[in-house]
């Protein structure tokens, strides 16, 4: 296998239009914030500057709180039938608008128009649909006979999956009845503020939802505010974990998404290209920034020689560059921090003795860049098998039985995700029944969709966001 040489297919960037700053969506309008600050976001691929964008301080996130109260008032108390109709014509209007979505979040994300197009969209707008069916039904959703509202909800979303994240947490929260307060990430807040528009253009009362941009303080300030009810956060550990101190022996409600290190388990028994391709999409899909990556590979020791070579045939046709170029497989890393965290993590596996091998690619001179690479004669003390890198980085381990296999999977502080490739049902089963995992994927990997939950054990967080259980996060029960 060999990379070709195709001819550039570069998305056309002329259906967004982009404005010199941003500010504060709050009670449906965009205001100037009282911070009188503003950050720039740029485009990771090039370094060049999108927009500036307002940070919220305190007193503002209080202003967008207090609408989002008043707001609560109606469209709590509106039958889920008239909430499902907003949330269908957000739906729709998303699909409608699904190719300036997904070209706006390849420029302040870098990830590929491929993945944009065909996934982080498509799964948005499946989730605004999906959730909008449950508005009307929700008294039949097994969370007793009268569920209600919590109030006014803070979300904190991070950078890796920007218009999705948004979509899981929006979305529930308002088919439950809820008003939100959303806090996207410093890197990446384009997509959030277009969707702004889309609120408007669906006529969502204002005050429903409210965006307020800013970096760590602005999500601080959320979680502190003793008007919410409810804070939803997908993020690092760390911050899950500052979080939960914050609101400790506070009544607020508390669901945490963070970190996870991956098992990827591939037996002698599995189908090799499908399980190959299922590495692939494990750890270098969306450059690898992915909580529930499969980023420690564990192989069969038998067919271990085979994997690695047919892995580097594979690895050697990715290719690296210009998101918007529609047959580009991997983009840019999302930020400069984000890289330097990558490199120091590599360069531990390497001082640690581990052997590596990375796809040779002449990376773009300006932008992010960090080609797909993995590691071989590594051990579970490596700290690129302990520790979150979140980027194309994998670390390949062996094992000789399904319970040695059980064991190192599991031999990590995180619990989001797993994969096993067999073709032994049972295998599957007893890998499922016996992995500390959140999602176990059969013979397939990275696959969401709104009707499965979705959350971790450990250290990678609890509660489920999607599905039916995901309704209970945002619901409690009231018992007349
Ligand atoms: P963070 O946890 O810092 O960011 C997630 C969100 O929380 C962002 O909106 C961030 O704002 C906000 N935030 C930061 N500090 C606070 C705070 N004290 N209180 C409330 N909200 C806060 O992740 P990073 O983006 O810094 O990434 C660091 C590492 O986290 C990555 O290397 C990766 O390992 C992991 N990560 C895991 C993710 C997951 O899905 N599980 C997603 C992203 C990162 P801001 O963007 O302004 O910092």
């Amino acid at each position: 296998m060999e990379r070709h040489d195709y001819a550039e297919a570069l998305e056309s960037t002329s259906i967004v239009s982009i404005e010199k700053s941003y500010g504060l969506y709050i009670d449906g309008e965009f205001i100037e914030p009282n911070s009188k600050t503003y950050f720039e976001t740029i485009n990771p691929a090039n370094e060049q500057t999108l927009a500036q964008i307002a940070e919220a301080n305190s007193h503002d996130v209080d202003i967008a709180v207090q609408a989002a109260k008043r707001a609560f008032g109606t469209w709590s108390t509106l039958p889920g039938s008239e909430r499902a109709k907003y949330i269908f014509r957000i739906a729709r209007i998303l699909q409608e608008r699904a190719r300036e979505f997904a070209v706006l979040e390849t420029l302040d994300n870098g990830k590929p128009i491929r993945e944009t197009r065909d996934f982080d969209i498509p799964v948005s707008v499946a989730h605004f649909f999906y959730h909008a069916g449950w508005a009307d039904k929700l008294q039949y959703a097994g969370l007793g006979s009268n569920p209600q509202p919590l109030g006014v909800v803070g979300q904190i979303i991070p950078w890796n999956f920007p218009m999705m994240m948004l979509a899981w947490k929006i979305a529930p929260a308002l088919a439950c009845g809820n008003t939100v307060v959303l806090k996207p990430a410093e890197t990446t807040p384009l997509t959030a503020l277009l969707f702004a528009d889309v609120l408007d253009q669906a006529g969502l009362p204002p005050g429903v939802v409210n965006i307020v941009t800013g970096a760590g303080s602005t999500g601080a300030a959320l979680v502190e505010h003793p008007d919410i009810a409810k804070i939803a956060f997908t993020g690092s550990t760390n911050v899950g974990k500052n979080i939960m101190k914050t609101i400790a022996g506070s009544s607020k409600r508390l669901t945490l998404e963070l970190g996870g290190k991956g098992a990827n388990i591939i037996f002698e028994d599995a189908a090799i290209e499908e399980a190959i391709e299922g590495i692939i999409n494990g750890i270098y899909f969306n450059q690898g920034h992915v909580c529930c990556a499969g980023s420690r590979l564990l192989v069969q020791e038998s067919i271990l020689p085979e994997v690695v070579t047919r892995l580097q045939q594979r690895m050697s046709t990715l290719r690296i560059g210009n998101p918007l170029d529609k047959n580009t497989d991997v983009g840019a890393i999302n930020s400069k921090a984000q890289l330097s965290r990558i490199q120091e993590l590599v360069k531990s596996g390497v001082s640690e003795g581990s052997e590596m091998w990375s796809c040779e690619s002449e990376l773009p001179k300006q932008g992010y860049w960090f080609a797909p690479t993995f590691f071989t004669n590594v051990t579970d003390a490596h700290r690129i098998v302990r520790e979150e890198i979140f980027g194309p980085v994998l670390a390949i381990q062996t094992f000789r039985t399904p319970q040695e296999a059980v064991e190192k999977a599991n031999n990590t502080p995180y619990g989001l995700s797993a994969g096993v490739w067999t073709e032994k049902a049972s295998k599957i089963h007893y890998m499922a029944s016996h992995l500390k995992a959140g999602v176990v994927w059969a013979n397939t990997f990275n696959k969401f969709d709104p009707a499965s939950p979705f959350g971790g054990y450990r250290e990678s967080g609890f509660g489920r966001e999607g599905g039916r259980i995901g309704l209970g996060a945002y619901l409690k029960e009231v018992t007349s």
